[in-house]
């Protein structure tokens, strides 16, 4: 029995080191669903959950210390305010613009956090623990920006990327092997894409054959008055 209770050997308790893609996956529990944000931690509740889920925090701990009432409100919105500042520093990356400097600095603070590792004794030598210095919380945010940080300063930047889909827009890690993906997910968002695409040809050639087979009809764009092959809406409306 050891009476450090801050300080903990061996790895079976430990939380696992996050990757890329659950850096990613956090920055994506702020998504759009049908062109309205969608805020996955809608309450601490949610966001400890996913946590706790993905590994990052200590289930013991944070069952010990989970903040309540005004401290729950606090810490929400410390992972919101990290979350939005990694997606800043990822959206500027992407775009080949300079990060805004707010961002810059939540993510540096949030790197901070950074538990400290230490040597431990133990029964066969000696293994390595983590002394929680700090909050959990702050902790798990550190965390989650390192990977990151680690892709940035010595990894393939410029395969991240944000979805094509307007309606999407998920951060991802571009894996294929040309280095041109455009949607996080070819079988939703670059389907969606391509239906698109599809609808507006058909619109532009209102009632030309399906676009989807070659002709030469669907290659160029038809008059418009030409191209109305059902009765007018009664609506005064123009379109
Ligand atoms: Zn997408």
């Amino acid at each position: 029995m050891t009476s450090q209770s801050s300080v903990h050997g061996g790895s079976r308790d430990h939380t696992h080191d996050p990757s890329l893609e659950d850096t990613f996956d956090f920055l994506n529990t702020i998504e759009l669903e049908n062109g309205f944000l969608d805020d996955h931690f809608a309450s601490f509740g949610d966001a400890a959950d996913w946590l706790l889920g993905r590994g990052v925090v200590h289930r013991w701990r944070a069952a010990a210390n989970r903040p309540t009432g005004a401290a729950a409100d606090e810490a929400l919105e410390r992972i919101r305010s990290v979350r939005g500042a990694l997606r800043e520093v990822s959206d500027a990356v992407v775009r080949g613009r300079p990060a805004d400097p707010a961002a810059l600095a939540e993510v540096n603070r949030a790197l901070q956090a950074r538990e400290r590792i230490e040597l431990v004794p133990a029964a066969d030598g000696v293994s390595i623990g983590h002394s929680h210095v700090g909050d959990p919380i702050d902790d798990a945010l550190a965390r989650l920006a390192d990977p990151l940080v680690k892709e940035l300063t010595g990894g393939h930047p410029e395969r991240i990327r944000i979805c094509d889909n307007d309606t999407c827009r998920w951060v991802f890690y571009d894996t294929s092997r040309t280095g041109r993906r455009r949607w996080c997910d070819m079988s939703t968002c670059g389907n969606q894409a391509k239906a698109a695409r599809h609808r507006a040809r058909k619109r532009g050639a209102a009632d030309a054959v399906d676009a989807a087979a070659p002709s030469e009809a669907a290659s160029e764009p038809m008059p418009p008055s030409s191209a109305v092959s059902e009765p007018a809406p009664p609506s005064p409306a123009a379109n």
